[in-house]
């Protein structure tokens, strides 16, 4: 096992401004997925330390926290995002090794993290109330108020952009959180507690419990004490989270993945779309929620589309993620299974191009070669489910209806694009598209931390990003003041 060289101790949680080890002294083993070694061993944080994680965090909304000012809560996060933006090289270098993403990924993700900081610690005392006409005698107005303690489960694809957009947004409107990093990854999510406490942040305001999903992540759920949660993961688990919260009558924000498209039609500049249509799909080797895995293509493009991502592909080298290639391995050996079972299911498919994988890359790593595949039907398995995993499909359309009839037809709708010339098919269609974000003519616009983001159908309800985030993380209160 490496020495890692660390601030604070992963077989910790931190409760209360201290860290310690959970009741049960449980730890468990943090698998590098570059080579398949024992990174370390982190914390495997049971119920009674999300009991005690929620009741701090209650005392906190009740105490310090809950008396900071909207200005000085937005001051902490600023604080927070200096910090980040210091420390840009220690945190890539975490994600790399703990992902298993390259390290350009990794120190992009780092510099969002900071960046839902700074938007986030400016948004704070912006966000205002109504006042609204009512009758004689009366002065209405609305305010906005903090949920109170907040539960935050994030998954291992990327930590430190989702703990930047769920718990940034929580922050800034005054919750307090607890939250509950992956049990693959979640070294990132510790070091970025550690600076919540070196910026000024209170006791209590951010609680973090490691560990595993049905124990630690069920107990959050479900405890009596959350007031929101907020989970990002597969739709299985997503259902469960929902159910507990059903119990409490508690709201609930679900970002679960997604089938995302991009529509290629016959007066695209294909030139611009190429890199876009291929980074949409590997970018982080795919385990991405609003990975492009379908590429729907007009017919008269369809041929120069194809020929074109496939030398792109054959192109494609996976490497480990210290040598920063273009794709790292997957997270773990279970999601490289994962994703090869999608890819026994892809043997009767038009196989246009792999990646290749470098000659140095250890043995024992999560390794898989991208994989585009051409000739797709809209139906066939690798065109519908979700595989989280470097697989792109190709699939070709005549006309408008049929190209929006394919890129509505999964039960998925969180991102797409349309790349097209035409200004008036582009309003158009971007109205019949079945999906919380539309972009034309780019696919993410980078990553966009000021865009309201979030699905429909199976890929979850809520709005993350931007200000809309703050409006999840807050209850309207309906003031109705008669003075005659
Ligand atoms: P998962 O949904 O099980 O895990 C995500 C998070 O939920 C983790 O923190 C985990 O500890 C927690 N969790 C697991 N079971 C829980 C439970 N019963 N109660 C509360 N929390 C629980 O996802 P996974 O097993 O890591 O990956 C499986 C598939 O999910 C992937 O192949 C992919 O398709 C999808 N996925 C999507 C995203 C996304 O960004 N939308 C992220 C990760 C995984």
């Amino acid at each position: 096992m490496p020495h890692l060289d660390l601030p604070f101790d992963p077989t910790c949680c931190l409760i209360d401004g201290i860290w310690n080890k959970p009741f049960t002294q449980g730890t468990l083993e943090l698998i590098n997925p570059s080579n398949g070694q024992v990174l370390c061993h982190i914390a495997r944080g049971s119920p009674a330390d999300i009991d005690a994680a929620v009741r701090s965090s209650q005392a906190a909304f009740d105490g310090k926290w809950g008396h900071t000012s909207a200005v000085d809560r937005g001051r902490i996060l600023s604080k927070l995002s200096s910090l980040v933006l210091e420390n840009i090289e220690f945190l890539a270098n975490l994600e790399a090794l703990d992902v298993g993403k390259p390290l350009k990924q990794a120190r992009a993700d780092a510099v969002a993290l900071a960046r839902y900081m700074e938007f986030y610690g400016g948004a704070a005392d912006k966000v205002h109330g109504e006042t609204i006409p009512y009758q004689e005698g009366y002065t209405v107005y609305t305010l906005r108020e903090a949920h109170g303690v907040t539960g935050h489960i994030v998954p291992w694809n990327y930590p430190m952009q989702i703990i930047g957009r769920s718990v940034g947004a929580a922050l800034a409107m005054g919750n307090a959180c607890v939250l509950k990093p992956a049990e693959e990854a979640c070294l990132t999510a510790l070091a970025f507690a550690n600076f919540a406490i070196e910026a000024g942040l209170p006791k209590g305001a951010l609680n973090i419990v490691p560990g595993l999903g049905p124990e630690a992540g069920a107990a959050l759920c479900g405890h009596p004490g959350i007031q929101h949660m907020s989970f990002t993961g597969s739709v299985a688990t997503g259902r469960q989270v929902q159910a507990a919260a059903a119990q409490n009558v508690i709201p609930v924000t679900l970002e679960l993945g997604g089938k995302s498209p991009q529509l290629i039609f016959e007066d695209a500049d294909v030139d611009a779309a190429l890199p876009f249509l291929v980074k949409a799909g590997i970018q982080n080797a795919g385990q991405t929620c609003s990975a492009s895995s379908r590429i729907l293509v007009h017919k008269s493009r369809y041929k120069e589309v194809t020929n074109r991502m496939a030398e792109l592909y054959n192109a494609l080298v996976v490497r480990p993620a210290k040598e920063d290639g273009d794709i790292g391995p997957l997270i773990s050996a279970r999601q490289k299974a994962i994703v090869e079972g999608f890819l026994e299911k892809g043997s009767d498919l038009r196989l246009c191009a792999k990646g290749s994988l470098h000659s140095g890359a250890p043995k024992g790593g999560c390794y898989v070669l991208p994989h585009l595949f051409a000739d797709v039907s809209a139906d066939h398995a690798l065109a519908q489910e979700e595989i989280f995993g470097p697989v792109q499909v190709i699939i070709p359309f005549e006309t408008e209806a049929e190209a929006i009839t394919i890129a509505n037809g999964t039960d998925y709708g969180l991102v797409a694009s349309i790349w097209a010339r035409d200004g008036a098919r582009q309003m158009r269609l971007a109205k019949k598209l079945r999906s919380g974000q539309v972009f034309l003519n780019n696919y993410g616009a980078g990553g966009g931390v000021e865009l309201p983001f979030g699905g429909r159908g199976l890929s979850g309800h809520g709005r993350e990003k931007g200000f809309e985030a703050l409006y999840g993380f807050s209850s309207l209160k309906t003031i109705a003041s008669y003075h005659g």
